[in-house]
């Protein structure tokens, strides 16, 4: 797969170039304030590596939604002042990425200099793979790095069709991510135990079917968890439950059995009247879900086989929160998975985690630093994992290919 297979900026001889970075820079703003720095601080090794290698850097990213028109609220501009602190070094905001005054400004950079282009969503090209845009796009660099996972699985002229008309390779950060979900995919340590959560059954059929074919143990939680406790029959109160995918669900769990997948689906849940914790909470078993209440978590009892589980595991992988983790009564399951992971690491585990709210809940528990992986791409990371070909990745040059 994808994974092993692509050419990294390591592979290529950068000096003298100017290398045309695509970077995930699609952070929360307050006015000129980026509140969360970590997509970033993420990017700083690859564009570190490039100037150390003699290269100058132009990069580009997207913003939040403007649809194809310019909307100043969502302008790159803070970042630029953000990643020249974190760089220690001017980071040059050039105010458009396409038309002879932004390539004046990226054709003027010396080696070691950082220029950042302005948001490419400001043109319908970009998300449209319009081959004009791409082709302009092209015109600052003389090399292309993919660094942006998070926005690989989209197939526009910044993220693949820049890379035709350039040699294309993948950052560091990019190459860490495809390294990581390589893994898990094609050889992971066993037991390879896979957790899964979140909201519905339907954000999750891809992947669960997906890693069901490769994992020795799946443990299912949230409101997901819910429409597989009510193929046997569960009577769930008020519980999130898509009856719809019921037959779905079954013929998952039948695939799982009929592999020898030990699953994990809760015995006990978190029940109340309210998903905003204002309404005292109480934890029943999943056979006496009182008929106006709904489960918002897992339970203690079901918590602690998943601990369990996750300490005998070579490999855990980990995606959707057990809970309503944004409410403190209903964040104990998500919790409990963490802390069991990040101990589980610090034994020599391999442990990996995906997705947004589940990284949300990670910063929160301070325990980060113990995970083996932990993935800036969302859609991206979920898709990879579904075994579909990402666009961004798939336009990178192979190892063997020696184009110049
Ligand atoms: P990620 O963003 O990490 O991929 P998801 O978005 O799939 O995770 O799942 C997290 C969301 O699922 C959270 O907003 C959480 O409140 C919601 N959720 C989890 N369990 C339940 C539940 N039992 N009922 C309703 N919502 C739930
Ligand atoms: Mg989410």
């Amino acid at each position: 797969m994808a994974a092993t297979r692509k050419q990294t900026l390591r592979d290529r001889d950068v000096k003298g170039k100017r290398a045309l970075v695509r970077a995930d820079f699609n952070v929360p703003l307050d006015g000129q304030r980026v509140l969360d720095d970590t997509r970033v601080r993420a990017t700083v090794p690859t564009i570190r590596y490039l100037l150390d290698a003699g290269a100058s850097v132009v990069l580009m990213s997207h913003l939040g939604r403007p649809r194809g028109k310019v909307v100043p609220g969502l302008s790159l501009r803070p970042v630029a002042g953000l990643l020249s602190r974190l760089l220690g070094q001017e980071v040059q905001f050039v105010p458009g990425c396409t038309g002879e005054t932004a390539l004046a400004a990226t054709s003027s950079l010396r080696p070691g200099g950082v220029a950042l282009l302005e948001n490419v969503r400001f043109h319908p090209g970009d998300e449209g793979n319009d081959p004009d845009m791409a082709r302009e796009l092209a015109g600052h660099g003389e090399i292309y790095v993919n660094d942006a996972f998070g926005a690989a699985h989209r197939a526009h002229a910044s993220t693949s069709g820049v890379a035709a008309y350039l040699p294309a390779v993948a950052g560091l950060l990019m190459e860490a991510e495809l390294q990581a979900f390589g893994r898990l995919l094609e050889s992971p340590d066993s037991p390879f135990m896979v957790i899964l959560g979140g909201a519905k059954v339907s954000d999750k059929l891809g992947i669960i079917s997906s890693l069901l074919m490769r994992c020795d143990v799946l443990a299912l939680g949230g409101g997901m968890a819910n429409t597989f406790l009510a193929c046997s029959g569960h009577d769930l109160g008020r519980s999130l439950v898509e009856r719809e995918l019921i037959p779905r669900a079954a013929d998952l769990l039948a695939v799982a059995a009929g592999r020898g997948v030990e699953v994990i689906l809760p015995s006990d849940l978190v029940v109340s009247s309210k998903m905003d914790g204002s309404v005292p909470a109480a934890t029943v078993s999943v056979e006496a879900v009182p008929p106006g209440l709904a489960a918002y978590d897992i339970g203690g009892e079901s918590a602690s086989r998943i601990e369990a589980a996750v300490s005998r595991a070579a490999t855990v992988f980990w995606n959707g929160t057990m809970g309503v983790y944004e409410t403190p009564a209903f964040a104990g399951g998500t919790r409990a998975v963490i802390a069991a992971m990040a101990q589980a690491a610090s034994g020599g585990a391999i442990a990996v985690a995906a997705g947004g709210d589940s990284l949300a809940a990670v910063r929160d528990s301070g325990l980060g630093h113990a995970f083996t992986h932990l993935s800036t791409g969302g859609g991206a990371a979920l898709e990879l994992l579904e075994g579909r070909p990402l666009p961004g990745v798939e336009c990178l040059l192979d190892k063997e290919d020696q184009r110049e």
